[in-house]
């Protein structure tokens, strides 16, 4: 068994297979990915996939949109993997939150984004399933999107291998060593050895960094969802997003619709957290699901899951080389939007390690932009 590398990847999320399968092309049969469970059995696979671009910033838009047109290519030679292209709806319900929606699609636009502002008597051409008696504004964007993030982790995997990546799951990285410019890493299973190390270890990013000695600026916390019994029919509606009642209904295969919200603003440890869904929960995204979608008083919700996203300080990841551990490289932070990035960050990834990323990714996402410890809020990531 080869056991010296270039690169280690520590975590078989959406990120750590997008990074394995950009790197794949520089570094083949050199990188091996370490993952502790199961290729996507952390937050990806728990994901709702849907891809917005719709964000507050261009750099997000701009990394969205790349990551929307590269899963529609690959898509086309993968049947496993489809891309649902039935746009996003975004609506607010009061005045003060109209002006930054606004803004927001201006912003858009300038990044070439097909996306309108909606005037609440728009809101029904584009779907007249919605309530919109209190609507103040809305937004669309016919080129959104929603992916199985699943299938996602499991085509770049699969390619990445293909190449030459080494996966080993059920392999969790317990203990890291560093002498003489490599790296130490002893798994469940066996030891390896490598120059670099990525870390995409999502939710246990914080606590992976600790091997390292480094405490990462990191707070994972629990967002939950839930889906419904079948009651849509034939009636097809595209994603909406209710920012005012915190809500996004997702359109599910066989008329179902996955119903979830932000954020709980408080740290959970990713090794001890409620799994499933509250009651109090269940109870209030049924009822805001009733007043936008009065078609949902047929339905029951059947389940429901919860799983971590990882908030920053400043809603950007942490993505780059760390300045105290030399060889390390941290792909970290990806608050609730990671699964919609996944694929522009390898490439971002790819290009920092070659030298070659652009400097506003470089100066952005810097890992080592958070000097001191203080605490900070956790802030929603899907929002204005
Ligand atoms: C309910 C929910 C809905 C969401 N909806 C969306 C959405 O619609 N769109 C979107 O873009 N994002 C969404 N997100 C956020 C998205 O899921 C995350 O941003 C994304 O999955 C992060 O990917 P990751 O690869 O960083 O982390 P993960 O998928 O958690 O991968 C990290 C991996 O590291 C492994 N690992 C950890 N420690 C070790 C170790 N010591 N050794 C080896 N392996 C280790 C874990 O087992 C895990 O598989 C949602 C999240 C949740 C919970």
């Amino acid at each position: 068994m080869k056991s010296k590398y270039s690169v280690a990847i520590i975590g078989g999320g959406v990120i750590g297979c997008s990074i394995a399968y950009h790197l794949s092309e520089d570094f083949g049969e050199d990188v091996v990915l370490l993952e502790k469970e199961f290729i996507a059995s952390g937050s990806s696979g728990l994901s709702a996939g849907i891809l917005s671009q719709q964000l507050w910033d261009a750099m997000n838009t701009d990394m969205v949109r790349r990551s929307i047109e590269w899963i529609g290519k690959k898509s086309e030679d993968d049947e496993a993997l489809v891309l649902n292209r039935d746009g996003l709806l975004r609506v607010v319900c009061t005045e003060e939150e109209t002006e930054p929606l606004r803004k927001n699609v201006d912003l858009q636009r300038t990044r070439g984004c097909d996306v309108r502002y909606l005037e609440p008597d728009e809101v029904p051409s584009i779907t007249s399933e919605i309530s919109v008696d209190d609507v103040r504004g809305g937004a669309f964007c016919p080129d959104d999107a929603y992916v199985d993030p699943y299938q996602l982790c499991i085509s770049l995997a699969r390619d990445a291998e293909k190449a030459g990546v080494r996966f080993y799951q059920k392999s969790e990285v317990r203990k890291v060593e560093r002498d003489d410019d490599i790296f130490h890493l002893k798994t469940s299973n066996d030891s390896f050895e490598s120059e670099t190390v990525i870390v995409s270890s999502g939710p246990w990013s914080k606590k992976v960094g600790k091997m390292f000695g480094i405490d990462l600026r990191l707070k994972p916390y629990r967002t939950q969802v839930a889906i419904t019994t079948p009651f849509m029919g034939e009636v097809s509606i595209p994603i909406v997003h209710d920012v005012t009642n915190d809500l996004y209904m997702k359109p599910e295969t066989g008329g179902t619709i996955l119903a979830g919200d932000g954020t709980e603003n408080t740290e959970s440890d990713p090794d001890d957290f409620k799994e499933g869904t509250d009651y109090e929960f269940m109870t209030s995204i049924s009822e805001r699901m009733l007043r936008r979608l009065p078609r949902s008083r047929e339905a029951s919700l059947v389940r429901g899951w919860s799983g971590l996203c990882t908030a920053t300080p400043d809603r950007h990841p942490l993505i780059g080389y760390h300045s105290k551990v030399e060889g390390l490289f941290l792909a970290v932070g990806f608050n609730a939007l990671g699964v919609m990035r996944a694929p522009a960050i390898g490439e971002i990834v790819r290009d920092m390690m070659a030298g070659k990323a652009k400097e506003e990714y470089i100066t952005r996402f810097d890992p080592n932009r958070f000097e001191t410890a203080e605490d900070f809020e956790i802030i929603q990531g899907f929002t204005l």
